[in-house]
């Protein structure tokens, strides 16, 4: 099935017609080029033939098949532009296959590894010419994610980089060039999506489906962590966290959860084997349709205090039909402050507690302060209510907190006025950080650690975030809209009561706290 006598398109190599292999050879053929696919396996031979028919017909590009050539031995890939080779994550293996391609296809063609975790530049040093070696890091499935992350190693030259830049862009995909370090750019940011949900999972603070509906409906993700480890498997997901572990000589910020390795002993490894964080009978929907919203009526006055996120929290009073002033009147619905470490902000706190009517809650911004270390200091502890105000005003749900103490009717009452805002009232248990902000704030440090190290630039990781794992907004631009100094707080906060390494903050992220508020030079 070769190209016969028409006009030479250029060619691609692809070694292994696996998962990735097949979907690479699919993107290599829509996007018009003569691709040759290496696969030794029978089976997965007739495997990835039947994929390639099956999807390229769907399509009605079914003559596009006139281009393949599917073999089992590497010899046929003589001549090629391009090799990419994606066989099985095993160093020797891909060594040893490099080191046959840099035979087999000389200058000036371009060798890349779709390798997830291990070094190109190791994969490059296998050959005699390590400048025409670099990662092209495709996601799965590779047909359907518009990313893909070019690494270059010390030894890639910038032909080569340029070579793939423009393969990247003839297969409609958006590429960045990351430095050749663990996890590059997307495996390694994402990391703490997964790692802080399965700590809070631990910690017993709330349940697997509440924090995926909070980072869901609270925080804009598109899937929780515990929906998305299912569906990429606990056990792929597990072996990418071990992956990052040993190549950093354990990391504290990638430790892996002893939850991963029980899950996978228990053979509970996600929607393939029916069940993992949820069950999954077969042909059962997997997402479940949003709960409506039940909207209880506003009444009264709400007293805000100060703090940046209180103009949002204004407007979302104002809109449901609150009276909106400071300090509390005698008529006051409910009170919401930002706490903050310093003397005045907890003098203020104080003020509101001694002015507001009994049974009134007193929702106090609990992200980077405990209720414990602000009940002491209030008259009425029985009031205070921790809420995550950083995400109050952009999702549905709300998360509460019960202060020490808190009685049942104030309980009842905060809900209620959660409710009237539109919002989805949810409580966990006490834990710094809460969800969403320890969550975030642990990516936009990762991201600032990537940023700092020069992994890639700060917007590329943005991006790389955006198109690589569709998150609602790239981790560096979350960072500067929550306010550096405030996720630093988080931060603090989270190494403060766990005594854990994991959670000190990155020193780019400490300088742009430190500049925050400063004008641009
Ligand atoms: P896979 O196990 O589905 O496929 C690998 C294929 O390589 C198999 O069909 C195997 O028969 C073939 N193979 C083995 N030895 C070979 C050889 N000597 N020559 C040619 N082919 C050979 O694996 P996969 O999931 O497609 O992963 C391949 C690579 O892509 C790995 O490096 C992996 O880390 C990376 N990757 C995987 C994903 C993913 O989600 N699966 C995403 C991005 C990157």
């Amino acid at each position: 099935m070769g190209a016969g006598t028409r006009s030479p398109s250029p060619s691609l190599g692809v070694v292994g017609g696996g998962t990735m292999g097949q979907g690479i050879t699919l993107v290599g053929l829509l996007a018009g080029m003569r691709v040759v696919l290496v696969e030794p396996v029978d089976a997965m031979r007739d495997r990835a033939r039947d994929f390639l028919h099956r999807y390229l017909e769907k399509k009605g590009q079914g003559d596009r098949l006139r281009d393949l050539l599917l073999v089992a031995d590497l010899e046929s890939l003589r001549g090629v532009r391009v090799a990419i080779e994606a066989v099985p994550e095993d160093l020797d293996l891909k060594q040893a296959i490099f080191r046959q391609l840099d035979m087999l296809c000389p200058a000036p063609a371009v060798l890349a590894s779709n390798t997830s975790t291990l070094s190109v530049g190791a994969i490059g040093s296998a050959t005699g010419s390590p400048d025409r070696v670099a990662g092209m890091h495709f996601f799965n499935p590779a047909p359907v994610l518009p990313l893909v992350e070019i690494i270059r190693a010390e030894a890639t030259s910038e032909a080569t980089v340029q070579a793939l830049l423009e393969l990247a862009s003839r297969m409609s995909k958006t590429a960045i060039v990351a430095r050749d370090t663990p996890g590059f750019v997307v495996n390694r940011v994402a990391r703490p999506f997964y790692a802080e949900a399965l700590r809070l999972l631990a910690e017993g603070v709330a349940p697997a489906a509440v924090i995926d509906q909070i980072v869901e409906r609270g925080g804009g993700f598109r899937l929780g962590p515990f929906r998305l480890i299912d569906l990429i498997g606990v056990d792929v997901n597990f072996a990418a966290t071990r992956s990052m572990y040993e190549q950093t000589y354990g990391e504290p910020r990638y430790r892996p959860h002893w939850i991963q390795e029980q899950m996978v002993r228990q053979g509970r490894l996600g929607r393939k084997a029916g069940r993992g964080f949820y069950e999954y009978p077969s042909g059962a929907s997997v997402v479940e349709p949003a709960a409506e919203l039940a909207v209880g009526p506003a009444v009264g006055r709400v007293a805000l205090g100060p703090g940046t996120w209180a103009p949002g929290l204004a407007g979302l009073c104002q809109r449901a039909g609150y009276a909106v002033d400071s300090p509390p009147m005698v008529d006051t619905t409910a009170a919401f402050v930002a706490a903050g470490r310093d003397e005045g902000a907890l003098e203020l706190l104080a003020d509101f507690d001694r002015q507001l009517p009994t049974k009134v809650p007193l929702f106090c911004q609990a992200a980077d302060l405990g209720l414990s270390e602000i009940a002491p200091r209030l008259s009425h502890p029985e009031r205070l209510v921790g809420f995550d105000g950083l995400f109050m005003a952009a999702g549905v749900v709300v998360t509460l907190v019960a202060g020490p103490g808190l009685d049942a009717d104030v309980r009842g009452r905060a809900e209620s006025v959660v409710r009237s805002l539109g919002r989805e009232p949810t409580w966990i248990g006490e834990s710094p950080g809460l969800v969403l902000p320890r969550i975030v704030s642990m990516l936009a440090n990762e991201a600032a650690f990537a940023a700092g190290e020069g992994v890639a630039a700060a917007e590329t990781i943005d991006l790389a975030m955006k198109l690589g794992t569709n998150y609602p907004h790239g981790p560096l631009e979350w960072g500067e809209a929550i306010g550096w100094r405030r996720v630093l707080g988080v931060l603090e906060h989270l190494g403060r009561e766990t005594g854990e390494e994991r959670y000190r903050a990155a020193p780019w992220l400490r300088r742009r706290a430190r500049l925050e508020g400063l004008p641009e030079p």
